[in-house]
Order: C-alpha cells, then sequence, then structure tokens
C-alpha cells in the first residue's frame, strides 16, 4: 500500500527520551490510557481539519466521513490507530513527535525525582499523549498524509522507543493518520475485541466522532454432515460499526435532547435507579468555557455524610474523560449533585494535584455552585405544585447539607439562607422561611429569633421559648447537628439581626411594655442577696448568675455569651474528638418561680442550687456533671 522512497534518522530531544526511558521503565499504573491518549489525538485531528476544512473544502478529498478507525491485527500483533483527518506532514511529523513541545509534559517532567518508584505514580497520574504508546509497543510506526498533500509525500515514522527514529518518505492513498503499534509480549490484552470495546467505553464514548471497528461474526466450525459443531470462532467482516455513541449527550443543544434521554444519562452516570430530581444543562462562555451538566438526585446517598463522601461530577475536556469524583469542581456542601463538566480550556494531562491550583477550575467551581443554587431557588419560588413537591423532597433529602454551605460559602451566603426552611415555635412543618417569618413578625419586633436543641421537640419544649410563647413570638427552632456550628456564620438575614434566644441577654426591645421592665428592675433589686449567694454556691459551674424574665414555668435556664459555644455545640465536638476548653454558661433564674421563691427557707440552700444548675443542663439535652449526686440530692430533699 505504501512504498518507500528515502529513508533519515533523527535523534529525539533530550527530555522526550529521559521520557521514554522512563515510560517504559516504570511499573505503568494504568497501561490501558494509552488507547484514550491515541484515540484523543485522533479525534484532534479531525477537529482540525474540520476546522481548516473550512476554507479549504477540497481538503475533505472524497472522504467527508471523519471518524476513528481501530483494527486488531493477531497474526502481526498489532493494533492500529487510524483517522482521516488533517495528518502530518514529514517535517510535522519530525517536530511534533520528535520533541515535546506542550507544557503539560515540561511540568510534567520537571516534577519527576528520579525515583523510579515515584515517578512511575506520577507518570500515572498524567496523561503522556503520543508516547504513552510505548507502555504497551516495543515499536510504533506512524504512517500519515497530511490533508491536501499529494499521495507521494506521505511519512513513515518509526521508533522503537529509545534514543531516535526514522523518518522515510511514502506513497499513501488514504488521507490521515495510521499510529499501528507493534504490542509487547505482556500486552496480548489489547488484541481482543471485547477488551478494546471495553476501554473506548469507559473512555471515550463521548469522542463526538464515531469509533469503528471491523464487525465480527461467528463462525462455526465445519463438521461432517449430521455432526453437531461443537465450536467456532469470530471472524471479521469488510463492514464497519461504531462502538461508541458518537455524541456525548452534553454536547448536544437542549433543544435536540429529551427528558427521557436526561434521566437515562443520569442513571448511566451514577448507576442510581432513582430519578433525577431536576437538571440544568449549560454552556457556559467568558472567563473559562465550559459545559455544565448538573442532576439533583432525588434520595441522599448513604454516606453523606461521611468523611469520604465523593463528589460526583466526572470531569471531561473536549469530550475525553479525564476523571471521576472530581471534587474540585462542586463545593462540598453541594457534594450530592452528579454530572458532568467539560472544559474546553484544561490540558488533557490534568492531574488532581494540577487541579487543585487551577484557575480555570475555581472558576468551573463558582459557576457550578452559582447554577446549583439558581435551580434550587427557581423550584422553591415556582408556583407549581410539581416543583413544590421537588423542593420539599430536595430539602427534607440535602437541606441539612446545604446548610454547611453557610460556614463554606461566604458569597453565596445570602443565597442558601433564602432557600433553607425550618421548623418554627407555631408552625410543627419544616416549611418556612426566613422571608416567611420576616412577614409575620410582630410590630416592634426587631430580629429574627431561633433556638437550636437536639431534637425539634427539645427545641419546642426548651425554657427559653417560654416569655416567647407567651407573649404570642414566633421562634424558628433547629434541630440539625448542623445547625448550631452553621448559624455562627450567620448574623443577619436581609437587614434583620438573627439572634439565639439562648445566647446572651433576651432583649425584646419595644415587644417589653414598661411594666415589665420595672419589674425585672424590681426583682435585680430584691434578689440581690439570693444571686450573691448562688454565684456563690455555684461558682465552678457557672460564669454568671443572673435573673431573667425569659422564663415563665421553668425555674432556671442556661443562656452563652454572644459569641461563645454553646454547651450543645460543646457536646457535639467532643463527641467528634476534639479537644475543647470548658466553656462555663451563664444561669439564669425566675425570680417568680416557687422553688426559686422557697430557696432560702429551705435550710439545704446549696443542694437546692445544685439541682436548679442540673436541672437546667437536663432541660437543654446534658447531663448532670456528677449525676449520682444530682440524683442524691434530688432524693434527700423528697424524703424530707
Ligand atoms: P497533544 O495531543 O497534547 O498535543 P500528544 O503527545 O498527544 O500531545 O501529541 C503530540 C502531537 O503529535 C500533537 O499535538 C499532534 O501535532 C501530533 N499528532 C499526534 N497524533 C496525531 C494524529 N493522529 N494526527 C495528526 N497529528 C497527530
Ligand atoms: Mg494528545
Amino acid at each position: 500500500m505504501s512504498e518507500q522512497t528515502s529513508s533519515k534518522n533523527y535523534s529525539f530531544q533530550a527530555e522526550v527520551a529521559q521520557l521514554l526511558h522512563l515510560v517504559t521503565h516504570s511499573l505503568y499504573s494504568n497501561p490501558e490510557i494509552f488507547l484514550r491518549e491515541l484515540v484523543s489525538n485522533a479525534s484532534d485531528a479531525c477537529d482540525k481539519l474540520r476546522f481548516e476544512g473550512i476554507n479549504h473544502p477540497e481538503f475533505y478529498e472524497n472522504d467527508p466521513d471523519l471518524r476513528v478507525r481501530l483494527i486488531l491485527d493477531q497474526d502481526n500483533r498489532t493494533i492500529t490507530i487510524s483517522d482521516n483527518g488533517i495528518g502530518l506532514t514529514a517535517q510535522e511529523a519530525i517536530d511534533n513527535l520528535g520533541t515535546i513541545a506542550k507544557s503539560g509534559t515540561k511540568d510534567f517532567m520537571s516534577k519527576l525525582t528520579g525515583d523510579q518508584k515515584s515517578d512511575a505514580h506520577l507518570i500515572g497520574q498524567f496523561g503522556v499523549g503520543f508516547y504513552s504508546g510505548f507502555i504497551v509497543a516495543d515499536k510504533i510506526v506512524v504512517e500519515s498524509r497530511r490533508a491536501g498533500v499529494s499521495e507521494d509525500q506521505a511519512v513513515r515514522w518509526i521508533s522503537g522507543g529509545t534514543g531516535d527514529f526514522e523518518v522515510q518518505e511514502i506513497t499513501k492513498a488514504s488521507r490521515g493518520t495510521d499510529i499501528i503499534l507493534h504490542l509487547r509480549e505482556d500486552a496480548s490484552d489489547y488484541l481482543a475485541s471485547y477488551k478494546v470495546k471495553q476501554i473506548v467505553n469507559k473512555y471515550s464514548d463521548h469522542i463526538s466522532l464515531p469509533i469503528q471497528m471491523q464487525k465480527e461474526v461467528w463462525q462455526e466450525e465445519e463438521v461432517a454432515e449430521g455432526e453437531e459443531p461443537k465450536g467456532g470462532q469470530y471472524v471479521k467482516t469488510d463492514e464497519w460499526e461504531s462502538i461508541n455513541s458518537a455524541s456525548a449527550l452534553w454536547t448536544r443543544s437542549k433543544s435536540d435532547v429529551t427528558d427521557e434521554q436526561y434521566v437515562e444519562f443520569y442513571k448511566n452516570l451514577t448507576h442510581a435507579f432513582d430519578e433525577p430530581l431536576v437538571w440544568s444543562h449549560n454552556r457556559v462562555e467568558g472567563n473559562t468555557e465550559y459545559t455544565q451538566l448538573l442532576y439533583i438526585p432525588s434520595k441522599a446517598p448513604q454516606d453523606i455524610f461521611t468523611r469520604d463522601a465523593k463528589a460526583g461530577i466526572k470531569l471531561y475536556v473536549k469530550r475525553v474523560f479525564i476523571m471521576d469524583d472530581a471534587d474540585n469542581l462542586i463545593p462540598n456542601y453541594l457534594r450530592f449533585v452528579q454530572g458532568v463538566v467539560d472544559s474546553a480550556d484544561l490540558p488533557l494531562n490534568v492531574s488532581r494535584e494540577l487541579l487543585q491550583e487551577s484557575r480555570d477550575v475555581k472558576l468551573i467551581r463558582e459557576g457550578n455552585a452559582r447554577r446549583v443554587l439558581t435551580v434550587l431557588d427557581g423550584l422553591a419560588k415556582s408556583e407549581d405544585e410539581k416543583d413544590q413537591a421537588k423542593f420539599k423532597q430536595f430539602f427534607a433529602e440535602f437541606g441539612s447539607v446545604l446548610k454547611e454551605g453557610l460556614g463554606e460559602d461566604a458569597a453565596n451566603k445570602e443565597r442558601i439562607l433564602k432557600l433553607l426552611r425550618f421548623a418554627t415555635s407555631t408552625n410543627d412543618e419544616i416549611s418556612t422561611s426566613l422571608a416567611a417569618y420576616k412577614e409575620r413578625m410582630k410590630e416592634g419586633q426587631k430580629a429574627i429569633y431561633y433556638v437550636t436543641a437536639d431534637s425539634l421537640n427539645a427545641a419546642k419544649n426548651s425554657p427559653q421559648l417560654e416569655l416567647f410563647k407567651k407573649k404570642g413570638i414566633e421562634v424558628i427552632l433547629m434541630a440539625d447537628r448542623v445547625d448550631e456550628w452553621a448559624m455562627n456564620f450567620v448574623h443577619e438575614f436581609d437587614g434583620i439581626a438573627m439572634q439565639s434566644i439562648a445566647k446572651g441577654a433576651v432583649d425584646l426591645g419595644d415587644l417589653q411594655d414598661a411594666d415589665e421592665k420595672k419589674a425585672l428592675e424590681q426583682a435585680q433589686e430584691q434578689f440581690k442577696p439570693i444571686i450573691e449567694k448562688l454565684t456563690d454556691a455555684l461558682k465552678d459551674k457557672t460564669k454568671d448568675v443572673r435573673v431573667t424574665t425569659r422564663l415563665v414555668d421553668s425555674p432556671a435556664c442556661l443562656v452563652t455569651s454572644e459569641g461563645e459555644l454553646s454547651p450543645q455545640l460543646v457536646r457535639m465536638l467532643k463527641q467528634a474528638g476534639q479537644a475543647i476548653p470548658d466553656v462555663k454558661p451563664t444561669l439564669e433564674i425566675n425570680p417568680e418561680h416557687p422553688l426559686v421563691k422557697k430557696l432560702e427557707e429551705t435550710g439545704q440552700f446549696d443542694d437546692l442550687a445544685n439541682i436548679i444548675f442540673d436541672q437546667a443542663v437536663i432541660a437543654e439535652g446534658g447531663l448532670p456533671e456528677d449525676p449520682a449526686a444530682y440524683v442524691k440530692r434530688i432524693n434527700s430533699l423528697l424524703i424530707k
């Protein structure tokens, strides 16, 4: 088919020789990626022809349908990756296959340490482009004819992957490039068509070009008449069939994709059985160019709260699969989002390390976060009942994960707050938004009040709530583990202060009338001696003791100072194994409560003081420091 007329030897650029040595002498962790690299090059070559073909339609010759073909030759132990793309001139072959031009590989080379083991690991993470062929081949022959060049000006490039390569002038009828890999002894796997199909499926299914192989048919063994055939074999036909779907769903325009196709793709992508709640598919242009196809699942995975919960975004670069679980592409608090990002700007050989530093990746991450929040906002605001039901389900499944964003993503805090839904002291259902709460605020109310507890029930019955109930002021109840932590980052919503009713002294401002304020002042005066005695009796356990009007039925409650960790958060952090300094709470007592009134009469002031304190601890979900002592004190009082 091709006829040689001249031949010349060249040496590889020093860096290439070094790289080749490494490729061939290191244990390659993932040899099959050679196919991804070579198919990707073939696809690039077709893209280039498409581009140049705009001004030079004659480049298409009589062969307009661009494709990549994989040809397995068991007899000669070769696999050929053949494209009808732009092709190479002899000079281009010398330049492009003999030197390292691309910055990614140079970067990669500079990271090599000379230590075989760690270098092998590095190679596994980077693709090494064309040279990756030498992982599986001990000889590579490239035959190419550039589009628009006459048949007798084609080139053959031959190398054993050591110091040099040979370039010959040949005749080649078909346009484009054939990369012929002479497989090493240990690389026979790649002569099996099922294996090759599998790899293409894994890495290159979404290449938008058909990747074809020769169709095989099963031929039974010939047997004498009357006998049953015992075996047979697959034989190649002259027909070519595509082994990839040839059109990445996300590269199509939205209007060309049906809902069913989106759902099917989601299932393929996630191997999940649920249907996605919603999805969003966009081409983003600007400082960095990419396509995003993001799904919000309808069910949270089991491991959503474990440390190794994986992000669900797959990264592609120009339709070539790069990696799963690219957690740099979505903030952690949106780790439930599944989908695909296809970047036009990242290098194909991008590693996880590189992803962390990339400016493009940062822009993509921010763009993805904004997109997800916008989609959720759309659902939340929609009048459509179906959308409302979807939002409700979303929040039930992922609401507490989303709250992590309050601490993690300062830029989107306001948008996240708008999406949150809460139970309140007047509405058990987790359905009240902060905006709705604000609408219902009483005249004169200056803050959005909330209380956090270990459960909704505990929140609902917390002593701190008593006065608010009495006065008919709605209070937001929070019982997610993350609430207490997340609320540390939230100080206001839409210009209104957010105030924990368990933190600091209650200041109901205009909601408290003059009489009530006066009564408090009187009580403070009257209880001064008792407060002093209490402060003394509880000096090891409390920071301060004071009179309050926030209580109605309970004798006392614990409060934390603004900006301090609450006892509940301290408990949580300690359970998580963190070393947390003890914070002493403030004890507030209810001067109207009979137990408080009787404090002095019992003659057991110390016991009663400790009981009141321990009960306040219990009321907010904790345990007395010394439960046995607590029981003893109670019993001694009961006996009396
Ligand atoms: P990259 O693809 O990142 O440029 P590679 O090492 O994969 O790096 O390829 C090196 C160069 O070799 C390509 O840039 C291209 O110029 C040339 N090349 C490789 N394969 C082909 C092909 N099938 N057709 C045309 N040119 C090719
Ligand atoms: Mg390449």
